[in-house]
């Protein structure tokens, strides 16, 4: 989920709004004035219930945002980081460095957010007790109302909503199993998720068309969000335990450091489909030279320029251990924002890992077990 504008910061943690978001406080915004509003007080102008039907919703969004926070607070607790919180058109997303190295943490993580919304809905309960048939009274029932709904929805036992996490939180703690532990919070976010789906067709059978294509809409996002989750889980299981030895090649295309690159285009990439060139000069490793690097030169000094000029000297290129634990290193890999990385045993190049081969290799191992 990209933040396309950018609140600030809370603890650290970027706060920023997708596109998306716009589109659900305007919806909000509108029904709660032309209906909540107007419905409670039937005197009151057309702008008054605009201008708190907008507040009531800043407040809601507001409520949303305390619920990621309280994510985000469990989490740092933790010692894992929160790269941001984004506001979208189905709530808050917070986005979180890593995976919970524990049931215990899944499971405060998990259980903070709701947590945060069923206090916020007792608060807006107290307002709305204080303040009676006011304005102020009015809102704070509502805002009441949708925190506790949001508490509710949240622990729907289904990934990714919270009662997901939290049921694998438990499944995780009795198996002591991570992978099968996500699997089964996934399971279960499928079946919420046709849930929804099956509903929102049963609503537009009624005649409901908004609500019912709004819930096929909630549904089909959180069925991609749990096979994603599903299929991740799998892929972490199958590449656990393997080392970066496994799926290296271990064939790379040397060139010469004073090869143009106009040559290292036609004789080497064209012929062998391969994207990174280890380049030697004068009979020693120079560095590596990719494809990339070559299209950053105007395409009319290739022939002039040497394969040396353009490359990453060596000493610059990551570079990783064939015994290294191969998830670390494609983390490394995606850190880096390479496509490859030379691998080394004492010190001495042995091979190259490529995100490619790291994929085809994972795809034969999931067929072929
Ligand atoms: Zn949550």
């Amino acid at each position: 989920m990209n933040s396309d504008i950018k609140l600030g910061q809370v603890w650290g943690i970027p706060i920023g709004l997708n596109a998306s978001w716009f589109l659900i406080f305007a919806l909000i915004t509108f029904s709660l004035s032309a209906g909540l509003f107007p419905q409670a007080f039937p005197g009151i102008s057309g702008v008054i219930a605009l201008v708190v039907g907008a507040l009531t919703a800043v407040l809601f969004f507001s409520s949303v945002l305390l619920h990621e926070l309280g994510h985000a607070y469990a989490a740092q607790r933790s010692g894992i980081r929160v790269r941001a919180i984004t506001l979208f058109m189905f709530g808050g997303v917070a986005q979180l460095e890593q995976d919970s190295r524990t049931p215990g943490e899944e499971f405060r993580i998990a259980a903070a957010g709701p947590l945060v919304s069923f206090v916020l809905a007792a608060l807006f309960a107290i307002v709305s007790m204080i303040f009676g048939a006011t304005l102020l009274g009015v809102m704070g029932g509502w805002l009441a109302g949708v925190n506790l709904s949001l508490a509710l929805f949240n622990l729907i036992p289904g990934y990714p909503l919270d009662g997901g996490r939290v049921l694998k939180a438990l499944v995780w703690w009795r198996t002591g199993d991570q992978h099968r532990a996500t699997r089964v919070a996934a399971t279960g976010g499928r079946w919420v998720a046709w849930g929804f789906i099956g509903f929102g067709a049963f609503e537009i059978l009624l005649g409901g068309f908004v609500n019912g294509l709004w819930l096929i809409v909630i549904g089909w996002f959180l069925k991609n969000a749990a096979d994603q989750t599903y299929t991740m889980s799998r892929v972490q299981q199958t590449l656990t335990g393997m080392r970066v030895s496994d799926v290296m090649s271990r064939g790379w295309s040397l060139v010469n450091g004073l090869t143009p690159l106009q040559e290292v285009l036609e004789q080497y990439a064209m012929r062998t489909g391969e994207r990174a060139f280890v380049i030697r000069d004068e009979d020693r490793l120079a560095g590596i030279l990719t494809l990339n690097d070559l299209v950053r030169v105007p395409r009319n000094v290739w022939r002039y320029t040497a394969a040396r000029q353009v490359m990453t000297p060596w000493e610059r290129v990551l570079r990783v251990r064939a015994d290294m634990d191969l998830i670390a290193a494609l983390r490394a890999m995606d850190e880096a924002r390479v496509q490859q990385l030379p691998v080394e045993q004492d010190d001495q190049l042995v091979g190259m890992l490529t995100r490619e081969a790291a994929v085809r290799h994972l795809q034969m191992r999931m067929r072929f077990g």
